[in-house]
């Protein structure tokens, strides 16, 4: 080969590699995007992951990506700070379920046994406005060595109250579902929100937990936990935990930051000086972002819910009627409030605590947070993806993105 053949040839071997590489790259980025849009898609027209079909999403869908790289992405660093009083919280694990969620229930009970509850025994209840049959129970206490209680939730904690114009309700109802809004012209599922935006923390079994983690049928924990978040809550001085932070279906809430101002001018005591506001609102609290973290997952302090500021917020509110006339969701609601009363230093993002729901996942990214082994894909994870509240929170917080 003479010297200029030579030449030519590394030339094109270098165009040759510099079209793979950027070929590489483009068909990575729009797999993301491709991967974003359909978790979304998938997450707003379908109820749950149940529903969801492999033909609804193509053969590719993000939760058999998540299922195959499980193997591949287990990931080891350095522990946190052992917490003071290690499995001795105060703390229940809430469940609140139909008996026809038995399939799901158990999924979750077992991924939560197996990536923290085994080492700690934390006691489970589980809540239902109907009593579990035989079958769900027997199941359930298969599941766990800790304790186990099963609750029926008070009629007044669940149904519809005799107090909500049920004409306007149904026109709410009929208006959701002419917008395709999922649960649109559910009663249930608006009891369901209220009964967890209201309620559950009075229920008696809970009465004598101050803690408490929920938990929902069909999610997956990813990550060994190392330590106890109760017992992190406690020592750090924290009142509500959160893995995913997300925007809310705005038709679902139309009138809820209209309620919420006006609660903040009747009463302004209960607006703490150093709240985090600026996680709902983008402009000062004129308007809501829909902003909100994700409730099907919440590790948080029960006495918040039953102090004086919830309580009336949660009665100013109930008597708007919204959990009927549009469908508030106990997400928001919560939310809210512990972005508005609390201290913004009391809020805790869970960043080390791998989560599924439905599509979306959650899955530590920083090396600093991967506190045991965690099966799930970090490239799926929702925390800097489109309708992720993440970025908003990181900036409330510490003025960065
Ligand atoms: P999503 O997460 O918003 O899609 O709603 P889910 O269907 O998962 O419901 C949220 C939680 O409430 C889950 O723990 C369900 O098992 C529970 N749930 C929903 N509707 C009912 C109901 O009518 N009765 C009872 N007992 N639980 C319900
Ligand atoms: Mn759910």
């Amino acid at each position: 080969m003479t010297i200029a053949n030579a030449f030519t040839f590394g030339v094109r071997i270098r165009i040759v590699v510099f079209f793979f590489c950027f070929n590489a790259l483009l068909y990575m980025s729009f797999s993301i995007l491709r991967d974003d849009w359909r978790r979304l898609a998938a997450y707003h027209l379908y109820p749950s992951t149940s529903n969801v079909t492999s033909d609804d999403l193509g053969s590719d869908t993000v939760t058999s990506n998540i299922v195959e790289n499980v193997a591949s992405s287990a990931v080891t660093s350095n522990l946190p700070p052992k917490p003071q009083f290690e499995g001795k919280a105060n703390a229940t694990l809430v469940f609140l379920a139909r008996n026809s969620d038995l399939q799901g229930v158990l999924r979750s009970m077992e991924s939560v046994e197996t990536h923290f509850n085994h080492k700690y025994g934390y006691p489970w209840i589980l809540l239902n406005e109907e009593e579990f049959t035989e079958e769900f129970q027997e199941s359930v206490k298969s599941k766990t060595n800790a304790s186990v209680q099963f609750g029926l939730i008070p009629s007044r904690h669940w149904y519809q109250p005799d107090w909500i114009d049920e004409a306007k309700a149904e026109q709410g109802r009929n208006t959701l579902k002419a917008w395709n809004v999922i649960y649109a012209d559910s009663v249930s599922y608006r009891n369901m929100c209220r009964f967890n935006s209201g309620f559950f923390f009075h229920h008696p079994l809970l009465q004598p937990y101050r803690y408490y983690w929920r938990i929902e049928p069909d999610v997956d924990y990813f990550c060994q936990l190392q330590y106890d978040p109760f017992d992190y809550l406690k020592d750090n001085n924290k009142t509500y935990g959160f893995t995913i932070a997300i925007e809310e279906l705005e038709k679902t809430v139309s009138t809820l930051w209209q309620a919420v101002k006006e609660f903040m001018e009747q009463y302004p005591e209960y607006i703490h000086p150093n709240n985090a506001l600026a996680f709902l609102s983008d402009n000062g609290g004129e308007t809501y972002n829909l902003c909100h973290f994700w409730s099907n997952f919440e590790i948080a302090d029960m006495d918040f819910w039953r102090g004086e500021a919830y309580t009336k917020f949660f009665e100013f509110l109930d008597l708007k009627g919204g959990f009927y006339y549009e469908r508030w969701g106990d997400a928001p609601i919560h939310s809210i409030a512990a972005a508005l009363f609390l201290d913004k230093n009391e809020l805790h993002f869970f960043n080390d605590i791998g989560y599924q729901h439905s599509n979306i996942v959650h899955c530590p990214q920083q090396p600093a947070f991967l506190t045991g082994s965690c099966t799930c894909n970090r490239v799926l994870s929702i925390d800097y993806r489109r309708y992720s509240c993440l970025p908003r929170y990181n900036k409330m917080l510490n003025g960065k993105w």
